[in-house]
């Protein structure tokens, strides 16, 4: 499912801007006071968040949003996340909001965890992508908390990549892809999760998970006391014509250079398959697997986390495959993870990183 990522894409101003050095400060005062300077003058900030960086402006300007989508290259169609820092912001970004949305904000805010409702006025029809629905979250990250106070915004943010690499779990990644595209990213340390926010829609008749992540529709569901739904398009990506609930759903993401390929196996399937790989034709070739996979493996290899710890995959998952391509991979045969709990939310990346390429040896 290869998809021409710049389709609907601004070309009408420059960017990167000449002559434009990316500045990066420390997350403490005098960071978050610059951050919240350059926001509330319409400008973009790369804000550290629990999930990943995100590219943020004031959520309630227009212009400021429209630079957004420049900077990253990003598909028009393709809706932002609304950032908040306190419950009572929910009236001013969303309307019609049911109780739901209270049950798992009490839940699981300030977290990694975005609420899809209806989209109130205030809020430029840009930001949701000409939806009339819009994505909100209140992240947990004492930085992220500390410019969404300090500036009084609600802040549109998708994560700082450019459009279709990997997300960026650390500054100096965000850097790398932003440095001349905007004046400041403020450097909180890695990312705790390491991949994007779970997002849950609220507009549909049952509550529908459309991307996973940290929060899962089992922790969601204890919370509401009956199912959430996963949309298929999480494991499946989009039949050809279809439209997609989450407009993000249906672009090449996350690839680093690289062509990657799944593996379905266990340790041994797996580590007989790409050693056998690596004796045909090795150049070019690494391994993206599980630490138990390493000492069995007669090729180049990065880790992404032990086989039974989820979180630890999600948190390194981006960071592995920016890593793939520092070292010059060309092709990766990816351990494939689990896919219920939190590693859905990686494996959700991870095949989408592998444009829906999976070979299966059990
Ligand atoms: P990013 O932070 O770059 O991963 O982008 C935010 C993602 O949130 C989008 O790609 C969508 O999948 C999702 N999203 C944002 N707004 C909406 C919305 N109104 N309806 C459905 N999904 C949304
Ligand atoms: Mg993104």
């Amino acid at each position: 499912m290869e998809i021409d990522v710049t389709q609907g894409l601004q070309t009408t101003a420059e960017c990167p801007l000449p002559g434009l050095e990316t500045r990066v400060l420390p997350g403490d005062a005098a960071g978050v006071q610059a951050a919240a300077e350059l926001l509330q003058a319409g400008q973009l900030v790369g804000i550290p968040t629990e999930t990943v960086y995100g590219l943020a402006a004031n959520a309630k300007d227009a212009a400021a949003v429209a630079q957004i989508f420049l900077a990253k290259g990003r598909p028009q169609d393709n809706p932002l996340i609304v950032h908040i820092a306190r419950l009572s912001q929910l009236t001013e970004i969303a309307v019609n909001i049911p109780q739901q949305a209270y049950a798992l904000a009490e839940a699981f805010w300030p977290g990694p965890l975005t609420v899809v409702l209806p989209r109130g006025e205030a809020i430029p029809a840009s930001v949701s992508a000409g939806l009339d629905t819009v994505a909100v979250r209140m992240p947990s990250h004492p930085v992220a908390q500390a410019i969404l106070r300090q500036s009084g915004l609600p802040l549109a943010a998708p994560s700082g990549n450019l459009s279709g690499k990997p997300s960026p779990t650390s500054a100096h990644y965000m850097l790398e892809d932003m440095q001349g595209r905007i004046p400041l990213i403020v450097d909180g340390g890695e990312c705790g999760v390491g991949v994007e926010s779970t997002v849950v829609s609220l507009c549909t008749p049952q509550p529908t998970v459309l991307r996973p992540g940290a929060v899962t529709a089992e922790q969601m569901a204890r919370v509401l006391g009956y199912p959430v739904l996963l949309s298929h398009a999480i494991t499946e990506g989009l039949k050809e014509g279809e439209t997609a609930a989450s407009p993000g759903m249906k672009y090449k993401h996350y690839a680093p250079k690289a062509q990657v390929t799944l593996v379905v196996g266990d340790a041994r399937q797996y580590a007989a398959y790409v050693n056998s790989r690596a004796q045909q034709d090795g150049s070019g070739l690494m391994a993206l697997c599980f630490a138990e996979d390493a000492p069995l493996l007669q090729l180049p290899y990065i880790e992404y986390g032990g086989t039974d710890q989820p979180e630890q995959q999600a948190q390194h998952v981006f960071t592995a495959l920016r890593q793939l391509d520092e070292k010059g991979a060309q092709t990766v045969l990816a351990h494939c993870p689990q896919t219920t709990g939190v590693a859905l939310a990686v494996y959700n990346r991870m095949l989408r990183a592998a444009a829906f390429r999976v070979i299966q040896l059990s």
